[in-house]
């Protein structure tokens, strides 16, 4: 675990120096400070870390501020760790309770239990809301069969430590230390505990802008805190915002850097054209990779009526698994989703290796308006995962068996 935590911690370093280095490269003046919006339009005030303060005047001002981890809001949620800690504990993690349903939760399960920990994966609701449901199960079953531990429709009620202390240092490191008991309440209300070496939550990332001085600025946020941006531009012409913290945008680090690219080439560069968010491609690294472009096929029915779509459907052996002991046993998964009055595609999803970058290539295609006809006309590289997607033929409506043997 300690060999681990160095090398992410070094390969944080490494990133974090290059960065450093790049804005160098630009001349781009870096100041090391917290900053807050003064009700003086272009004005910043800056307090360094010795607390000494500075203002600063900018013709713009860009918000890139991300978010923070959520954290609980029952008794002893300050015992939980955070996924900004996992991989700064200097001791392993052992027996751990994972509070969530989402990207972190689900990733976090998945490489613990493969690290040969004991994960309990607690869930208020349902697993990766919004993702096709399909896939979800196969994602779930997935982790069941690693060994997970999958408590559904439960919510904590209290975490106690062997120290649950008044000071924070204290706090922060009872969390980090010591078994903590947690109890839960499942949805009929009944309540349960067990003890585990670590509670990890999961459960949303908030913006961080309540010190921000939005408010003074005259920047409106919506109800979380985040900025309401046209174009990420907010309703004080010269504050932009790019990020995690604009609402209802994808809160995915590549849309931030595509966002921020465009709006530098909008404001520097003379383009008039906007960030097009359709077709952002993501992928959740659990064991099983689940790679997604466009819609889930619930989405897809209930947005263009299910009588106009149709899915393409294949469970099948990845070469790469045939002969491997451990993955002899699991199946890819491939679905195309299909808008049968103009034969657009309209999602992909993909759960198997390498699911990132089998999907990456096929957003693009989709942001083209790909249609099911190219894709089936596509020559697949043989014998490759993605090859599947080009050569899909058993269709949802045919209600035909799905299962292949390898590719
Ligand atoms: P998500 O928004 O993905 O999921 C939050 C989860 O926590 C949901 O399952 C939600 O359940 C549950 N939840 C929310 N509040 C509570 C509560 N009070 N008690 C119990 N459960 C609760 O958040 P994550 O923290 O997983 O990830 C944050 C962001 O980071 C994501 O938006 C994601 O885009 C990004 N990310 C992307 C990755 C990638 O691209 N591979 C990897 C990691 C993070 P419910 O459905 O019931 O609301």
């Amino acid at each position: 675990w300690s060999k681990l935590v160095g090398n992410v911690q070094d390969h944080i370093a490494g990133l974090n120096f290059g960065y450093k280095g790049e804005l160098r490269d630009y001349s781009i003046t870096y100041r090391n400070a917290l900053a807050s919006l003064t009700g003086t339009p272009h004005e910043v005030s800056l307090r360094d870390k010795q607390g000494k303060t500075s203002t600063v005047t900018a013709k713009r001002i860009v918000v890139a501020v991300g978010g923070r981890p959520r954290a609980l809001s029952c008794p002893g949620a300050e015992l939980a760790i955070s996924s900004d800690d996992v991989f700064q504990l200097s001791n392993a993690p052992g027996n751990t309770l994972i509070i969530g349903g989402g990207y972190i939760a689900l990733e976090t399960a998945g490489f613990l239990a493969g690290l040969g920990f004991k994960v309990t994966l607690m869930v208020r609701s349902i697993l990766l809301r919004g993702f096709d449901r399909e896939c979800v199960v196969l994602i779930e079953k997935d982790l069941v069969r690693r060994g997970v531990t999958i408590l559904p429709h439960c919510t904590p009620a209290k975490i106690e430590g062997a120290a649950s202390s008044s000071s924070s240092a204290a706090a922060a490191a009872s969390a980090t230390s010591g078994r903590k008991s947690v109890t839960w309440t499942d949805e009929d209300g009944k309540e349960a505990t067990a003890d585990f070496d670590t509670v990890f939550c999961a459960i949303g990332r908030d913006a961080d802008t309540s010190s921000l001085g939005l408010a003074d600025a005259g920047v409106t946020t919506n109800r979380s805190g985040k900025i309401v941006c046209k174009e990420e531009q907010s309703n004080v012409p010269h504050v932009f915002a790019i990020g995690d913290v604009v609402a209802g945008k994808p809160e995915l680090t590549p849309v931030a850097i595509q966002a921020g690219r465009s709006l530098a080439r909008r404001l520097f560069a003379g383009s008039t054209v906007g960030f097009d968010y359709r077709c952002v491609a993501t992928t959740v690294f659990t064991p099983l990779e689940y790679g997604t472009i466009g819609l889930s096929e619930e989405a897809a029915e209930e947005q263009l009526g299910a009588e106009n779509v149709d899915a393409f459907l294949s469970k099948y052996k990845p070469l790469e698994w045939t002969l491997n002991y451990y993955r002899h046993e699991e199946s890819a998964f491939a679905k195309v989703i299909v808008d049968l009055r103009d034969d657009r595609v309209v999602g992909i999803h993909y759960l198997g290796p390498n699911a990132g970058e089998v999907t990456q290539g096929f957003a693009a295609a989709m942001r083209m308006g790909l249609t099911f006809t190219a894709l089936r006309d596509t020559v697949g590289i043989h014998p490759t995962v993605a090859e599947e997607l080009t050569s899909l033929e058993v269709s949802r409506s045919s209600g035909a068996p799905i299962e292949k043997g390898s590719c």
